[in-house]
């Protein structure tokens, strides 16, 4: 089978213009604790996995962006100079208005937001600094990372395309800020409004270890995960439900939050803590008081699972993994009959800890799994779907990988 890698170099030769000058590639992510804490200004704790998108391109002489990606082998351009005109306004128009297709509002608007980067890098350039070009490119995407999973195919396409343009256009931007430039294009070009967890783990991921992301003050640190040496796994049960990101379900739910938030006197909820936790079931009615109890004790959870990483290693957060998906089940009510029927099969299989992953309402489970119980783990899990009558999952293993890089 042909890898994401040489797809996209392949793709790269449907411009008809020879080989790319560099291909660059930015991993999907699993979070292995803290979920819908990161608008929470919380804490998260995500990983990169293996699983990449690759980027494959070339400098132009003229203005214009090309994009293909193997989803949608129709190329779509835009010059430059047209991507003020597309993208300013209100968040996520040019897509809703259909003037750019749904999937190249992620690279396009990652080159809208990291544009004026690059034209004020162009404009010290007089001043002495080095000359920066900010040429067009053609621009061809192929992945590997299971779309609308809950792995942030997403966070991988524009980690790859900013890591590209950061080069190509000499911006000298940190992992943080490509970061940054990944969300601006999600939130306001795409016009999803999501947080910036998958896209720090996309540009920050590390060899066996998990990002810690305080969202509030955007600080980072590394984490050693340790499953290669103690033998763990982490399995993935896609359910195959998809989930609707930018609807519905997830608006409802950061409004709740808000709410919450603002009836508890705070800015956010990242300023309550569990022993505030009393008092708001007073000030609250039921439903907001349980979304915030989830918030306020995920973000918990997150800094015990880092202390228990550190003091303890991977054997120690099974319990804490657990906790987490009762608490978006039963509290945040984000789950799904499949993902409920993952978790609970995996643990009943021997799983040391499993819990749903992503925004909720479809995608996966994940499950940390001794390495040499894998197929017991996922045999159980596809059974008990059969049993139900449930689509077949589609289970596989990530390791915990490097973020954003150029590969060529
Ligand atoms: P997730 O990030 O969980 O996979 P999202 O809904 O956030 O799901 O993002 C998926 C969307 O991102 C796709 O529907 C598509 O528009 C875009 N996308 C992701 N990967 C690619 C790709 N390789 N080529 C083109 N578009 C992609
Ligand atoms: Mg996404």
């Amino acid at each position: 089978m042909t890898g994401a890698r040489e797809q996209a170099e392949q793709l790269f030769g449907e411009f008809g213009r020879g080989r790319p000058d560099g291909v660059w590639s930015a991993p999907g992510r699993a979070n292995l604790i803290g979920e819908h804490t990161d608008y929470n200004e919380g804490f998260v704790l995500p990983f990169a996995i293996e699983h990449r998108t690759y980027a494959a391109v070339g400098i132009r002489a003229d203005r214009t962006l090309r994009v293909i990606s193997t989803l949608d082998r129709q190329p779509f351009a835009l010059s430059l100079d047209a991507l003020a005109a597309t993208f300013d306004g209100p968040a996520g128009h040019a897509v809703a208005e259909g003037t750019v297709p749904e999937w190249a509002a992620y690279p396009l608007g990652v080159a809208w937001a990291a544009y004026p980067l690059g034209v004020a890098w162009a404009a010290l350039a007089a001043t002495g600094r080095p000359a920066a070009e900010v040429a067009g490119l053609d621009i061809a995407l192929a992945s590997d990372v299971p779309v609308g999973a809950g792995l942030s195919s997403s966070a991988a396409i524009e980690g790859a395309t900013a890591s590209a343009l950061n080069d190509l256009w000499e911006l000298g931007l940190d992992g943080l800020s490509i970061a940054k430039i990944g969300r601006t294009a999600e939130n306001e070009a795409v016009g999803a409004p999501t947080g910036i967890m998958d896209q720090v783990s996309s540009t920050l991921g590390r060899l066996d270890a998990a990002t810690f992301l305080d969202c509030r003050t955007l600080e980072t640190a590394s984490v050693d995960l340790g499953f290669t040496a103690t033998g763990l796994a982490l399995l993935v049960i896609d359910t195959r439900v998809k989930h609707a990101h930018s609807t519905g379900g997830y608006r409802e739910r950061r409004a709740s939050c808000e709410k919450g938030a603002a009836e508890m006197g705070v800015p956010s909820l990242r300023d309550l803590s569990v022993a505030d936790l009393p008092r708001a079931e007073e000030a609250l009615d039921d439903v907001t008081f349980r979304r915030v109890r989830h918030i306020v004790t995920e973000n918990q959870r997150v800094l015990d699972t880092v202390e228990a990483l550190r003091a303890a290693g991977p054997l120690a957060i099974g319990e804490l993994l657990v906790a987490s998906h009762a608490s978006m089940r039963d509290d945040f009510e984000i789950s799904v009959a499949e993902l409920d029927t993952a978790v609970d099969a995996a643990l009943g299989a021997g799983a040391l800890g499993a819990r749903m992953t992503g925004g909720g309402f479809g995608g996966a489970a994940i499950a940390l799994v001794e390495a040499d119980s894998l197929d017991v783990v996922s045999r159980a899990v596809e059974e008990a779907f059969a049993e139900r009558g449930f689509t077949a999952p589609h289970t596989f293993t990530v390791t915990p990988s490097e973020g954003a890089r150029r590969d060529v």
